[in-house]
Formats: C-alpha cells, sequence, structure tokens
C-alpha cells in the first residue's frame, strides 16, 4: 500500500472538499481514487467533462513521492497548472516551452517534493534530463491522460506514446499507472493495457448516459433536410440549439436559409423579423477570427439563438442552456456525436439531440475516409491500420443510425457500460428514462428476401458481359458496378451506360422494376453493413460479395428491414416532435 493509509476513502473526500470545494464523487470517481490509493493500476473511461482529472490529482495528493501526468497538449499544461496552483496544489509542468535552465529548476523543485504533481509531455520522458530525474525521485504515480493516444485504433495515434510503457519498466521502483481516455472501443482499451503495461487495472466505464437527453434519428432525403431544421427552429423560439454540418459552406448556406425561412415561418412580418435580429449565426474555421468569434459571443450570450456549425464549433464553449442539437448530417463516429450531440442540456434540463441522416451520407463518410491522408507521420502500413479502424467507428454510428433499439442503450452499451437502461420505469419492455425516439416508436418489420437475393443475383451478373442471346461471358469482366447502377439495372433503366454495355441483356434486368428505388437502396445498404455485400474503397466504389454473401444462396435465408410505422414516420419527418423528456 503506497499511502500507508488505510482511511482512503474518507481522507479522499476530504482532500476534494479542501482542494476543489465539491461535496461529493461523481459517479465512478471514488472507485478510481480509492484503488488508485489502495495501490491498483486503473483504467478510466468517462467522457469528456465528466471528472476525470480529480482522479488523479486527489491520490497525487495523498500519495507520498511525485506524480508524473503525461499529457498530450502542452498548450493546456499551463492553463491546467495555473488552475491547481490556484487551488493550493503544488503543480508545476516542463515542457519545450521553457529553457533548459527552467526545466532544470522544476526538476529540482520536485526531485526535492515541492512539486506534487508533475505534467509532461510524452516526448519528454524519453530526454536523459528526465530519465535522471525519474531515477533519482520517487515517483509514485503515473497518470496517462488521453491514453488512447497509445493505440492505432483510436483516432489520434500518438507514436510518443508508445514509449510510456517503457519509461515505466525503467524506473526503479514500478509506480501506481493510472491511464484515462475518453474512448472506449474493445481494441483500444486492450491496446491501453497492454501497450502502457498496467497490472490488473481495475476498469471503470461510467458517465455515459446523459437522462435529460432525448435522443432522436430521423431518416431524411438531403434536399428535405433543410426545412425540416426551419421547421424545427421556428417551433422552438425560444430555445437555444446547435445544428452541426458537414462542411463550411453548408453552414453559411444553412444559417442563410434559417434567417430567411424560420421568420416567415413564425409568420413574422419583415419589419418585425428585422427588428428581432437573425435567428442564425455560421461558425466555421474559416471565417476570419474576429468575425467567427463575435459568431460565438452572440450565441453564448443568448442574442442569437441557433448556430450553424462544422466540429470546430464546441472545444471550450461552455453554454450550459443549449436545448436542442441537430446533426444535418451524419457524423464520422459515435464518439464524435456523443461529443457534439453531448453539448445539449449541460444545465440538466431535458434537452433533444436529433440526428438526420440518409444513405448518401454514408457514402460520403466512406469517401472522405480513404482520402482521408493527413496524418502523414504515418507509414503507409500504420495509415491502413488507422483507416480500417476508422471505418469501424464508421460503422458503429451507422448502426446507430439504423437500430431500432433504445438509443441511450445503443450508446451506453457502445461505450462499454452496462447499467440497465431498458425498462427502468419498471415496466417489461419500459421506455427509457431520457426517453428516445425508437422506445418512443412501433416498428413494422417488413419481409425483403427477395429483393435481397434479386439484389445479391444482380451484384454476380454485372460483372460479366451478355451477349444477344443473354449467354454470359465466359469469365468475369469486371470487379462490378457502383450501388446506383445495380439499382439501375434492377429498375430496368434505360440509361446509356446500362444499355451500351448490354446489361439490359442480363437475366437481373427489370427484376425489381416493381420496387421503389428508395426500398432497393436500403435494402442493399443494409445488407452491406450486414456483411453479405461488400463496397470497395476507392474514387469509384463497386458493389461485390461480403463475407456472408453465401447466405443469400441457402434456401432458408430470410432479410428483413425494420422502419417505423408510416403515421409515426410521417410526423417525426415533418419536425412535429417538441422537445421529449
Ligand atoms: P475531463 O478531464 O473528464 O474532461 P475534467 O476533469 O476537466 O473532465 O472535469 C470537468 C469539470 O467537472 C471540471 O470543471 C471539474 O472541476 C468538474 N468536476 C470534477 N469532479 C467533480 C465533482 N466531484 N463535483 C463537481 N464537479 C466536478
Amino acid at each position: 500500500n503506497a499511502t500507508g493509509n488505510v482511511t482512503g476513502s474518507a481522507a479522499a473526500l476530504d482532500a476534494l472538499r479542501r482542494y476543489f470545494g465539491y461535496d461529493s464523487f461523481r459517479p465512478g470517481q471514488s472507485g478510481l481514487v480509492d484503488a488508485i490509493l489502495s495501490g491498483r493500476d486503473v483504467l478510466g473511461v468517462m467522457p469528456t467533462g465528466a471528472g476525470k482529472s480529480v482522479c488523479y490529482q486527489i491520490p497525487a495528493m495523498l500519495l507520498r513521492g511525485v506524480t508524473v501526468v503525461v499529457s498530450p497538449l502542452i498548450s493546456l499544461m499551463r492553463d491546467q497548472v495555473d488552475g491547481l496552483n490556484d487551488a493550493g496544489i503544488p503543480a508545476a509542468f516542463v515542457n519545450t516551452t521553457q529553457s533548459g535552465d527552467e526545466q532544470s529548476m522544476v526538476l529540482a523543485q520536485a526531485a526535492r517534493g515541492d512539486v506534487k504533481l508533475l505534467y509532461v509531455a510524452p516526448e519528454r520522458l524519453e530526454t536523459d534530463r528526465f530519465r535522471s530525474f525519474a531515477a533519482h525521485t520517487p515517483i509514485s504515480l503515473v497518470a496517462v491522460d488521453e491514453a488512447h493516444c497509445v493505440s492505432q485504433w483510436g483516432q489520434d495515434f500518438r507514436s510518443s506514446y508508445l514509449g510510456i510503457g517503457e519509461f515505466i519498466a525503467a524506473l526503479p521502483s514500478r509506480p501506481i499507472v493510472a491511464a484515462f481516455t475518453a474512448t472506449a472501443t474493445e481494441r483500444v482499451r486492450r491496446d491501453i493495457v497492454h501497450i502502457l503495461g498496467l497490472r490488473d487495472p481495475m476498469v471503470a466505464v461510467t458517465g455515459f448516459d446523459r437522462e435529460n437527453l432525448y435522443f432522436d434519428v430521423i431518416k431524411l432525403e438531403t434536399k428535405r433536410k433543410a426545412s425540416w431544421v426551419a421547421g424545427y427552429v421556428a417551433a422552438h423560439p425560444d430555445e437555444s440549439g446547435i445544428v452541426y454540418c458537414a462542411t463550411r459552406k453548408e453552414t453559411e448556406a444553412l444559417a442563410e436559409s434559417l434567417n430567411r425561412v424560420v421568420p416567415a415561418l413564425r409568420g413574422a412580418s419583415a419589419g418585425a423579423a428585422q427588428a428581432a435580429g437573425p435567428v442564425a449565426v455560421a461558425y466555421h474555421g474559416g471565417m476570419a477570427p474576429d468575425v467567427r468569434e463575435r459568431a460565438q459571443r452572440d450565441f453564448v450570450t443568448d442574442r442569437v439563438p441557433v448556430v450553424v456549425a462544422t466540429n470546430a464549433f464546441g472545444m471550450g464553449i461552455d453554454k450550459s442552456n443549449v436545448r436542442y442539437v441537430i446533426h444535418h448530417n451524419m457524423p464520422e463516429s459515435i464518439e464524435a456525436y456523443y461529443q457534439e450531440a453531448g453539448r445539449a442540456g449541460r444545465d440538466g434540463e431535458p434537452s433533444r439531440c436529433t440526428l438526420l441522416w440518409n444513405e448518401s451520407d454514408i457514402v460520403t463518410r466512406r469517401r472522405l475516409l480513404d482520402n482521408d491522408y493527413e496524418n502523414e507521420r504515418l507509414t503507409p502500413e500504420e495509415q491502413e491500420v488507422v483507416r480500417m479502424s476508422k471505418r469501424r467507428l464508421l460503422d458503429g454510428m451507422i448502426g446507430y443510425c439504423r437500430t431500432t433499439d433504445c438509443l441511450h442503450l445503443y450508446m451506453t452499451r457502445y461505450f462499454g457500460e452496462t447499467a440497465p437502461l431498458i425498462g427502468r420505469d419498471g415496466t417489461p419492455g419500459g421506455k427509457c428514462v431520457g426517453g428516445c425516439a425508437n422506445c418512443d416508436s412501433t416498428f413494422e418489420t417488413i419481409d425483403v428476401t427477395d429483393t435481397a437475393r434479386a439484389i445479391s443475383r444482380c451484384v454476380h451478373d454485372v460483372m460479366y458481359d451478355w451477349d444477344d442471346q443473354n449467354r454470359p461471358s465466359r469469365a468475369p469482366m469486371r470487379a462490378g458496378l457502383g450501388s446506383g447502377k445495380i439499382v439501375a439495372v434492377l429498375r430496368g433503366s434505360r440509361a446509356q451506360d446500362v444499355l451500351s454495355r448490354g446489361l439490359d441483356r442480363c437475366p437481373s434486368y427489370g427484376r425489381l422494376r416493381e420496387t421503389p428505388e428508395a426500398r432497393i437502396r436500403d435494402v442493399l445498404s443494409q445488407m452491406t453493413t450486414d456483411g453479405l455485400l461488400f463496397v470497395s474503397e476507392g474514387r469509384l466504389p463497386v458493389v461485390g460479395f461480403g463475407v456472408r454473401a453465401a447466405e443469400t444462396v441457402a434456401p432458408d435465408f430470410r432479410y428483413e428491414i425494420k422502419r417505423v410505422e408510416r403515421k409515426e414516420r410521417a410526423s417525426r419527418r415533418a419536425g412535429e416532435a417538441g422537445t421529449g423528456g
């Protein structure tokens, strides 16, 4: 026991009050603090803002030696340290913004025991100066912030994180190691434990469910999204909201259209609308700094109720009374969605998170993912690993759009939290507490076995050329065609590029003439997520067979899609729903 302190819990609570002025721990915090104080390694998985820092700051105050905090962002270190010093906690940082002399001075203070929390970037651990400091100073705890950076399966892999485990192993006596992250995929967690060399860690996953948030997912054609948003904004005049868009251009176009359309929807005269000021402002990273800051200020101070933003908006913005967050496009991962949607209802009041999506969002996301070479420090192999991982993150997001399960449940399960959600109101199969559109909906199940079989057959047929007698070429002539062409062939399209390839002669041609195009697309897309089909990556994606493709020809193959009942769907699409809760 590194503390020599048997009453860890009481001392921890006392420290929480004394240094931070809080009366009680939040869910998960005390368990992590107690585990660290009892000498055990921990992995804490909590969403941003849940309060990870006190989980190592309090043990740092109660343990004997120095706590080394590894943090990736040099830019944030000074603020963190200033905040701690203000609270009377002896903390310091060493980083490249300091001269060699300054660094030596801080390290000397820490070696004397005058610094309890020492913040460093991972690169620092490899320097001779720091190694020699660490060899002669008792380090009781190493806290690793943003620990997912060790994993190539996460979103922000940093190769410098790979050296942390080795640094710890080289210390004269092994400290307690505490890792923290907001990223929770199983693979990333395994990497953290393995690469940092955590020993039998206590793993705590908490704080992900937000009971005051109502979650809704609405599938909507792209051209109808803007009017849905306008309808929603118009129906909620006294509420503050964030609308997230995928591109800078979209934010400006949508803000402009809201300012035009919403006053009219509310029946305001042109004069009254002018006097009331704008409904929405755009916000994105490409705006001039002063314009952007003004947009932010106008929103935060409630002068403008709605901000239409790219994901550049939100970092460090603390506005507690955001009543709704609407996503105009599907984000790249559940992590990203959770973080952005989670900006609603910080004050604990009922708020609504709505995700608008459609199949073309998926296509766009897949394409972006393949053209994403921004991380040039990675080798081609590493880039491929990152890309595969991003693809899986995207699949998690697609799953959220498609699920008919409770959306709270989907989200907390995704993050690995196992708290029971469904039926917490006491009724079997009851609604979730926070509320979500899926718990409030009835779903109809549609048997699409024949459609799925026809699609599968068509994917095969279009790989061949067909002669005038409807005979296929001896060998496949191509890897396949894009999903749009598959649909065109099945619908019996007379389009030039269908006819010029002789695809009107293949047996699949016109097979699904009677089936609506949107239905074929839905089924095709669900088959892709289910692994029956596989859409290749690259600039011109083609549809091929997935790992489960053989199932479609099995005699007992059955395939279904689920849809919200027609009546409810119509009202959701019209944006009639009020703020739930
Ligand atoms: P994270 O690192 O998980 O993103 P922080 O550690 O920065 O979150 O904490 C987020 C906010 O919550 C901070 O303002 C912090 O002071 C506050 N906080 C943390 N623990 C508690 C607590 N037990 N009670 C009240 N507020 C807390």
